[in-house]
């Protein structure tokens, strides 16, 4: 038997269409003179067309040769969408042999949800529907191998006529690989990214120390005046009213001022959310605010009311626009602090855009620079880094936007980027949350605080005094583990992290008694894992440190509300059980039989006693639940089973 020949080069080149277009060819050729020489009566004839038909048989083993090592996946079905041909690549790919899947339908090579969507695009594209793929166009598809695992694989589908027949062949590619080192590249950039923020922060560490320290100096000062005018006497009220006021608003700021550096430096993965441009802005200004006074900087904005919602992350937005004001104040080396102007415009240049920009009245970068601006490692600064400009542009390439710059016609440069508005408008309700809701008037209980730090929880405690509930404050969650259980209507408002036993921990050994009172986490390290956690194990609401006095008066209330439904369907479940404990078993049998809707024949036909003996007792069960319907004793009945709401 003759060995198939080597691919020629002029066969190397072919597309795998081509070479499938081929096949078909040579496969409907050799059909042909296979009748052929069946029907040929000359022996002269006869011996040609053999000849012809061997060479068909080569050639057919020779294309079958080439697509097995095409490496790639390559499976021909037929009208039925039926495999007909599964090469080498196939088998290595799904790990099916081609006996088990010659004849199957192709949706066995995908997994269950694909399937008739798939199914009617490559019907779509048989029929060469405009619906359908066009030949050769990839698409990224999932399969399912023989083990049942799925994979990403990037597919296209060639449609081959020939004579009336048609056959189409699948080409695919596993890009599990690809996926992976895509991953690999997103979380090196986000680190990149994340240390490039710690850098930035480092820059204006002085300002943001400044920043913190201007609150806490006035809430000592307001606190101080708060003393004295108590030790006063009653009469100085108002200004000590007006002294706690000015407290409040310090301590807020305060805490905002840790809450945004924390989400600057916290390490994290990118994060896309519908929002506004201007609050970016807003966001950078007030990270800003000491720096911009201590480098005697005049800041401008002009920002366009009403601009449409972006999708992105916010802190990598943030630590862009913060690259852009850092590059602006390094460039006023030379200007008096007269002339260190920066004005900061965000607009809607264009219907489907939004656009900031950041112009200085600094140096302006040099000509021939521009090109360099945004490669890593380019700076002209003494102990420039030179990554700031290439991170951002990374960032604004992953928003898909445009980064650019130039230097203004007088002086200074400009720093441009512009992204894409986020479209449908449902998506942005559902982003900010637009909830209704209505809230019900207080329902009064007990508010029980384990805080381990002093002035917290007894802060905490007088707030929750102050909205007129009952308060017991816990150091550790032993402390409150070892007071008797309560009866009545309450819940707790309950630390995180506190030395011993946290608040995870105390939360679990209070379900383990069978303790039911709603739980509001107070957490300081805002990580999301806590608080999912806390979630899952049954926390009502999880509010961050420090806690807005407004959101956890609300959480307070709701977990009050629930406690009380709770308490009720509690009591009213006890109730039943206690009347159902009284029942004889005669009378618990047929009330059974009765709330499964049996008349009272059938009942003493089922019992083997007299209709009459059903009645007696029936009223019996009536009176002892004090039902005054048959709807009622199964409404007590569900509530024992515990299916009533
Ligand atoms: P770095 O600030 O560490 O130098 P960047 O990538 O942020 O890194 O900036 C790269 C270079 O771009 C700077 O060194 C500077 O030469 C130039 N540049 C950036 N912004 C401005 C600006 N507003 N005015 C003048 N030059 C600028």
């Amino acid at each position: 038997m003759s060995r198939p020949k080597p691919p020629s080069k002029a066969d190397a080149d072919k597309t795998k269409a081509e070479l499938q277009a081929e096949l078909v060819t040579l496969r409907l050729k050799l059909h042909e003179l296979e009748n052929d020489v069946v029907c040929s009566g000359s022996s002269v004839d006869r011996g040609a067309l053999l000849d012809e038909l061997a060479e068909l048989k080569r050639n057919e083993a020779l294309l079958d040769g080439i697509l097995d090592t095409a490496g790639d996946v390559i499976i021909s079905i037929d009208e039925e969408q039926h495999i007909t041909r599964f090469n080498r690549g196939a088998q290595q790919t799904f790990g099916y042999r081609p006996d088990e899947v010659i004849g199957q339908p192709l949706e066995v090579l995908l997994p269950e949800q694909h399937r008739e969507a798939h199914r009617k695009h490559v019907r779509n594209f048989r029929a060469g529907s405009s619906d359908g793929r066009m030949m050769n166009e990839r698409a990224d598809i999932v399969g399912r191998r023989r083990d049942g695992t799925n994979f990403p694989a990037r597919a296209s589908i060639s449609r081959v006529e020939q004579d009336g027949e048609i056959a189409l062949t699948v080409f695919l590619h596993d890009i599990s690989d690809i996926r992976d080192t895509e991953r690999l590249v997103q979380r090196s950039r986000n680190e990149l990214a994340h240390v490039a923020r710690i850098g930035l922060m480092g820059e204006i560490s002085a300002s943001l120390a400044h920043e913190l320290n201007q609150p806490l100096a006035a809430i000592l000062t307001n606190a101080q005046v708060l003393r004295r005018q108590i030790d006063a006497g009653p009469g100085n009220l108002a200004a000590a009213e007006e002294a706690s006021t000015d407290l409040i608003d310090d301590a807020r700021r305060a805490g905002e001022v840790v809450r945004r550096l924390r989400a600057l430096l916290k390490p994290g993965e990118r994060k896309f959310e519908l929002l506004q441009l201007n609050d970016v802005v807003a966001d950078v200004r007030n990270i800003l605010a000491s720096e911009i006074i201590i480098r005697q900087v005049t800041v401008e904005e002009d920002l366009a009311p009403d601009l449409p919602m972006v999708s992105g992350d916010r802190i990598q937005l943030q630590q862009t626009l913060l690259n852009f004001f850092a590059n602006a104040f390094d460039s006023f080396e030379q200007e008096k602090p007269a002339d260190r102007r920066v004005r900061v415009r965000t607009s809607r240049p264009r219907s489907d855009s939004v656009e900031l920009c950041v112009t200085d009245t600094g140096s302006g970068f040099a000509r021939g620079d521009y090109k360099r601006l945004f490669e890593p490692f380019q700076t002209t600064k003494r102990d420039g880094m030179g990554m700031g400009l290439a991170i951002c542009r990374t960032i604004i390439n992953e928003h898909s936007g445009r980064l650019w710059a130039e230097n203004n016609p007088d002086r200074g440069a400009s720093f441009y980027f512009s992204l894409p508005i986020a479209s449908s408008v449902a998506s942005v309700s559902q982003a900010i949350g637009l909830q209704c809701e209505t809230a019900a008037p207080p329902t009064g209980g007990t508010v029980f605080i384990v805080d381990d730090d002093p002035s917290v929880r007894k802060a905490l405690g007088r707030l929750a005094l102050s909205a007129g509930y009952a308060t017991e404050t816990f150091a550790t969650a032993q402390e409150f583990l070892r007071r008797e259980p309560y009866g009545g209507i309450g819940c707790m408002v309950v630390d995180h992290h506190m030395p011993g036993e946290s608040g995870l921990d105390l939360q679990e050994k209070l379900s383990l008694r069978g303790y039911s009172m709603p739980i509001i986490f107070i957490t300081g390290s805002g990580s999301a894992s806590c608080g999912i956690q806390a979630m899952k194990q049954g926390a009502l609401d999880v509010l961050a440190k420090p806690v807005d006095d407004v959101l956890l008066l609300k959480a307070i209330e709701h977990a009050l509300e629930v406690d009380t439904v709770a308490r009720k369907r509690y009591e009213r479940r006890k109730d039943a059980e206690e009347k159902y404990r009284r029942l004889s078993p005669r009378e618990a049998e047929i009330m059974e039989l009765v709330v499964k809707g049996y008349r009272n024949k059938q009942i003493a036909y089922e019992l083997g006693i007299s209709e009459k003996t059903v009645k007696v007792h029936r009223g019996k069960v009536m009176e002892k639940f004090e039902a005054k319907s048959l709807a009622h004793l199964v409404r007590v009945s569900e509530i024992i089973a515990g299916d009533a709401r």
